[in-house]
């Protein structure tokens, strides 16, 4: 049995789909916090950005005054960020026309709803590669990010269609789908299993 419960995870609640997230940690034995204000950041050992929408994350970040406590954070912690929360993780958004402002945290630019009107939204299954081992998980796009450029430091734990939708660069952990709707716990488990010291 892992050390779960000596984990405090805070749940990036300014917007989007974090209960999931709240569960699955409870599930694995592991505390989790609301993240809204600067203070609430204090003794956390990661974060979680949940899905949602980019824009509304992006305007609260700010009225919060939380952009510049969450990047020092992310310097010295594990983050992890699904759909909108990969579009926040990202370096450069592609079409921009909504202003959000990403964190650049992850050297990767990223197309907003980049999986196109007709598919919207779907459920598929993909194979991800953790720690060299191959595994099939399902996985929600719900009007995910594309990403359009990989930096050079970025690894790629799963593709999808031939293209790169769940990586890691050191600390940061991000996929442009929802890991955490069904009762697969494969990444919240590697994320946990390999992310903390
Ligand atoms: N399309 C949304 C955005 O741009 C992300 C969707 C999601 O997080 N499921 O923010």
């Amino acid at each position: 049995m892992k050390a779960y419960k000596r984990l405090t995870i805070g749940l990036l609640t300014l917007q989007g789909d974090f209960e999931r997230h709240r569960h699955q940690l409870e599930l694995l034995g592991a505390g989790s916090r609301d993240v809204r204000l600067p203070s609430d950041l204090e003794s956390l050992d990661g974060l979680i950005i949940p899905g949602g929408e980019s824009t509304t994350m992006s305007i609260l970040m700010d009225r919060f005054d939380l952009r510049r406590p969450l990047l020092a954070f992310a310097r010295r912690h594990p983050v992890y960020g699904t759909c909108a929360g990969m579009i926040m993780l990202a370096k450069n958004i592609e079409n921009n026309i909504s202003g959000v402002k990403p964190l650049g945290l992850l050297d990767i630019d990223v197309d907003r709803n980049g999986y196109g009107r007709q598919i919207y939204s779907f459920e598929d299954e993909l194979e991800v590669h953790l720690n060299g081992l191959p595994k099939k998980i399902k996985a929600a796009f719900i009007r995910a990010p594309r990403i359009t450029r990989l930096g050079k430091g970025v690894q790629v734990l799963a593709d999808y269609r031939k293209e790169p939708v769940f990586v890691r660069q050191n600390n940061i952990l991000a996929s442009s789908f929802h890991t955490e709707l069904g009762d697969d716990m494969t990444v919240i488990k590697y994320f946990a299993d390999n992310f903390f010291s």
